[in-house]
């Protein structure tokens, strides 16, 4: 099994205030990760806008992943979704999204992966209704193939999709959304885009380190 070091959460300066320019470094499960991602996540629900936003960071030891549950907490059916969920700890998932009262409404990938295998179909088998999404450049199958410039709504809520290809030619990175309604500072969900200090590996599945530095440096650097 492959041991890629993972980043999955990087939280963006606002667009519209430099006031707020909030920038975290990537976040790494061998340093001190939790705490970075959890003062993230302090300073975004100081925002009375972002008080709809609920984030909880997950970890899967074996394959070093990261995923992410968001969900819009403020409207009445709590729609929630999954990004990069890992077979192995789906009960962990659903669970959690219960105890918390969550609607689970999309299960979604940032690419395919070659260091653990996704948690969507497992999930789509065990909670019927929810949709799998990943890119239509991954060539992989999902309920809704997305391209860049699309938006992923979950409540009043939504995520942007851009393309990050590089690491693999379908890598998209999901950025929340830009608006006076949606969470600030914005976070970007960078799957193996932007890793700890580094980038994810670009030496096979069509990856390309020049396309890789684009990506980072054009769609998730910039907001
Ligand atoms: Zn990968």
């Amino acid at each position: 099994m492959l041991r890629i070091s993972l980043l999955r959460f990087l939280s963006l300066p606002s667009r519209s205030s430099s006031s707020s320019s909030l920038f975290f470094n990537p976040v790494s499960p061998h340093s001190h990760s939790q705490n970075m991602a959890t003062s993230a996540y302090m300073t975004s629900s100081d925002s009375a806008s972002s008080a709809k936003l609920l984030f909880r960071q997950l970890f899967e030891k074996e394959s070093s992943t990261y995923t992410y549950l968001l969900a819009d907490v403020a409207h009445p059916d709590k729609p929630a979704l999954l990004i990069d969920p890992v077979d192995k700890m789906v009960d962990r998932d659903i669970s959690l999204v219960k105890e918390l009262g969550l609607k689970l409404i999309y299960a979604m990938n940032t690419h395919v992966h070659a260091d653990h295998v996704t948690g969507t179909g497992l999930i789509k088998t065990k909670l019927p209704g929810v949709k799998s999404i990943i890119s239509k450049a991954s060539n992989s199958k999902a309920d809704r193939l997305i391209e860049a410039g699309e938006k992923i709504h979950f409540g009043d809520l939504f995520l942007e999709v851009r393309a990050t290809p590089g690491h693999t030619l379908g890598c998209v990175t999901y950025v929340t959304g830009d608006g006076p309604n949606q969470p600030q500072p914005r976070m970007a969900f960078t799957g193996d885009a932007l890793l700890i200090r580094g980038c994810g590996r670009t030496d096979f599945q069509g990856g390309s380190s020049h396309q890789l530095y684009k990506s980072v440096h054009s769609q998730v650097r910039t907001c």
